[in-house]
């Protein structure tokens, strides 16, 4: 289907794009890789008076990494992200995930902030950024306010974003003791959206669990911050018994929904399996990094 008419901004800079959206409002909807929105379009689900095509803003396409956290430009993209050897050294759910996302055609497109701010429950960075507890930089003409990624996802697509801000900016603490981690996902075939995602991260302190992220995809709602287990986790010996109860706790905080795909009953133990052998694998991780 071809999408419904709309017009068509290009800025060049961040400062012409917060300009166009502040003017038009709910009316104006910012495209970046046009992976997810394109199709919605095409599809008539979504019909914008006003596309802001963000596509020359070379400006949000960073990835640095300062003694506090990693921060991404909203316009990286997926593939640029599983590249990053920043990345592939100290944010290993990151690495894991990036790859798995889609095929090498959407990675090349889709953008990380278009991700996030596409809210899809069956996405794939929402679960990572829950677990690393990142932060969403949003930018207006009025200002700037970082919004923690567990206040960021309101429900089935729906993001705290005011549809005169931008997304500018990801920000992800930066480990501070040995880190391991990982994203598990179930899907039908290669390049599929998540049956079930589970990432994982955690960071070791004197043989203890000094902190651990854990969030899910596809098993509810919307991606889903494993708190109960996480707590358990924290500060305890990586024992069998404690990561077996932390897979109990999050498989418990799932949602997951009976489709064609599989039964919630089914679904949910996919999360618990999920959780406890990536845990397993990131404590691994963990203990060996310089060992
Ligand atoms: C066949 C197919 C398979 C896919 N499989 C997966 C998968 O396995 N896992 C997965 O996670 N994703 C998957 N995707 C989605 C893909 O990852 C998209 O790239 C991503 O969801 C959206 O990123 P984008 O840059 O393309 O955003 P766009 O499509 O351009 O925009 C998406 C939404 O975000 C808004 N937006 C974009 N950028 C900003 C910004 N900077 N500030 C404010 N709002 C913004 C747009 O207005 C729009 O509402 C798949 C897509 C397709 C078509």
């Amino acid at each position: 289907m071809f999408p419904p008419a709309f017009e068509y901004a290009v800025p060049q800079t961040l400062n012409e794009a917060l300009a166009v959206v502040a003017q038009r409002g709910d009316e104006a909807r910012p495209l970046a890789g046009g992976q997810s929105l394109i199709p919605l379009l095409k599809l008539r689900l979504a019909s914008p008076a006003l596309l802001v095509d963000l596509g020359n803003l070379s400006e949000l396409t960073y990835v640095e990494e300062n003694a506090m956290w990693l921060a991404v430009g909203a316009l990286v993209r997926h593939s640029v992200l599983g590249a990053a050897q920043v990345i592939r050294a100290r944010y290993p759910t990151m690495a894991a995930a990036a790859p798995q996302i889609a095929d090498p055609l959407i990675r090349n497109m889709g953008t990380l902030g278009g991700s996030l701010a596409h809210a899809d429950p069956a996405g794939d960075w929402g679960s990572v950024m829950l677990a690393l507890d990142a932060g969403v930089v949003a930018l207006s003409r009025g200002g700037e306010r970082v919004i923690p990624i567990a206040d960021f996802f309101q429900g089935p697509f729906t993001t705290a974003l005011d549809a005169t801000e931008v997304l500018t900016q990801v920000r992800v603490p930066r480990p501070r003791g040995r880190v391991g981690g990982t994203y598990l996902k179930l899907e039908r075939k290669v390049g599929d959206f998540a049956t079930v995602g589970v990432a994982v991260q955690v960071e070791m302190s004197n043989g203890t669990i000094g902190s651990a992220g854990i969030g899910l995809t596809a098993v509810g709602p919307q991606n889903i911050k494993a708190t109960a287990a996480e707590a358990v986790l924290q500060g305890a010996r990586p024992t069998e018994d404690v990561i077996a109860e932390a897979a109990r706790l999050a498989a418990a905080a799932s949602e997951p929904r009976t489709d064609v795909r599989g039964s919630a009953e089914y679904k949910r133990d996919v999360v618990r399996v999920f959780v406890q052998r990536g845990l397993r694998a990131a404590i691994r991780q963990a203990q060996e990094v310089g060992a």
